[in-house]
């Protein structure tokens, strides 16, 4: 088997399943794009097999410490041990994430299952190459009455990968109707603007929605409204959600419908919306897109933040509640704390931590590859009087 090299003290050396151009020594046997190679240390020590790109930053991604092929059995026995570690979490397998790339020893595959249908996308070349071998373990796992191809993501681009949306199985099951903590949805899995719901958001919805109860919500970066419904359901005395998106608009508008829960919708850019507002509000939640995709545009997304944070907080009335979110890796949990620590300082408020939020357990997290930790979040209550 062709195979890379890899240097002393590169990052697989401590744990991680990734190699970067920088950290091979040299290649043997003329390993081919998208073929599994085996990985070996400069004492040609094997390390196991991995998946290879060169036209890709992250040139190897390791998926097995032994000698192994990506064949139909092992597909197979990987898929199931994800499904099976999804049913032992207290959360409803019917809709959640059901493989999850390096989390789930499967680089660059992610299965999203909503009731009977699937949602695939193949973020790597060697996982792209293998469609077909995984949708036939699906189906022969899963039975499922269609599975969605969703290769929009830009993270194919830099695989060399091109888009590509359509159904592998089964009829378009657009639109899907969905069920998730006692809310109705409607969700188009091939035409949407992303996969579906944010699977990895669903429990904080529930626990976001436990404070607001009497409460005036502004809910800002609403995409189809979860924060939103699950705030009106529990009670919320006005709920509005912003979105610039004109399709998650109608989307929170037809699933307040289906609810039968009273939501404004509005289509702005959040960030004119804070600036410009005249209401106050008691719970105002911040679920902004990753604002970067790499460690180089860091700082403009600090000022991202920051601007939004000061607004909200100019925006809440003395006791409510800030929620704010973070899906970008790059933004760690001390980072985004330090972030609201300085506009608090700026507009001169004391901000009391309530909770704090991660992405749910279908997302699961490896130490030794930080890259899985993307989501946090922290509620704060404004402090009265101080
Ligand atoms: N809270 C949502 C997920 C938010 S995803 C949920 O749990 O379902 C981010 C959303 O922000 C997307 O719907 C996108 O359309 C929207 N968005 C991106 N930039 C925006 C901006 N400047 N102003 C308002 N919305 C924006």
């Amino acid at each position: 088997m062709a195979g890379l090299v890899i240097k002393p003290r590169s990052r697989i050396f401590h744990g991680h399943d990734w190699v970067y151009a920088s950290e091979i020594k040299k290649s043997f046997g003329n390993p081919q794009p998208g073929e599994v190679i085996s990985l070996k240390d400069f004492k040609d020590k094997p390390l196991g097999s991995a998946i290879y790109n060169p036209r890709s930053q992250i040139v190897a991604r390791r998926f097995s410490r032994r000698k192994q092929e990506l064949d139909r059995e092992f597909f197979l026995r990987r898929l199931k041990l994800a499904f099976s570690l999804r049913e032992r979490l207290p959360l409803d397998v019917s809709l959640c994430r059901l493989a999850w790339s390096e989390s789930d020893g499967l680089p660059g595959l992610i299965i999203d299952r909503y009731g009977p249908h699937l949602v695939m996308q193949t973020l790597t070349l060697a996982m792209d190459q293998r469609i077909e071998l995984i949708i036939e373990a699906l189906r022969e796992l899963l039975s499922p009455d269609s599975i969605v191809i969703r290769n929009d993501s830009p993270m194919r681009k830099a695989e060399g990968l091109e888009p590509a949306s359509f159904v592998a199985h089964g009829e378009n099951p657009d639109p899907v109707s969905l069920e998730a903590g006692g809310l109705r949805f409607e969700a188009n899995l091939l035409g949407g603007q992303k996969t579906g719901l944010y699977l990895d958001q669903l429990d904080s919805y529930e626990r976001v929605a436990s404070l607001a109860e009497g409460k005036r919500v502004l809910d800002c970066f609403s995409n189809q409204g979860g924060f939103g419904l699950a705030c009106a359901r529990a009670g919320a005395a006005s709920v509005t959600c912003v979105d610039i998106s004109s399709e998650a608009v109608s989307a929170v508008r037809n699933n307040a419908r289906l609810n039968s829960l009273e939501v404004d919708a509005v289509e702005a850019n959040a960030f004119d919306y804070l600036k410009s507002c005249e209401e106050t509000f008691d719970l105002i939640i911040l679920d902004p897109p990753s604002f970067t995709r790499s460690k180089k545009a860091l700082g403009d997304a600090m000022r991202g933040y920051k601007e939004i944070h000061l607004r909200a907080l100019k925006l809440l009335n003395h006791d409510g509640y800030l929620a704010t979110f973070s899906c970008s890796h790059h933004v760690n949990r001390e980072l985004f704390l330090s972030n609201l620590r300085d506009a608090a300082v700026d507009t001169r408020r004391t901000l009391r931590l309530v909770e704090s939020y991660c992405q749910r357990a279908d997302h699961p997290i490896l130490p030794t590859i930080p890259e899985t930790e993307y989501l946090k979040g922290f509620c704060f209550q404004l402090l009265p009087g101080r």
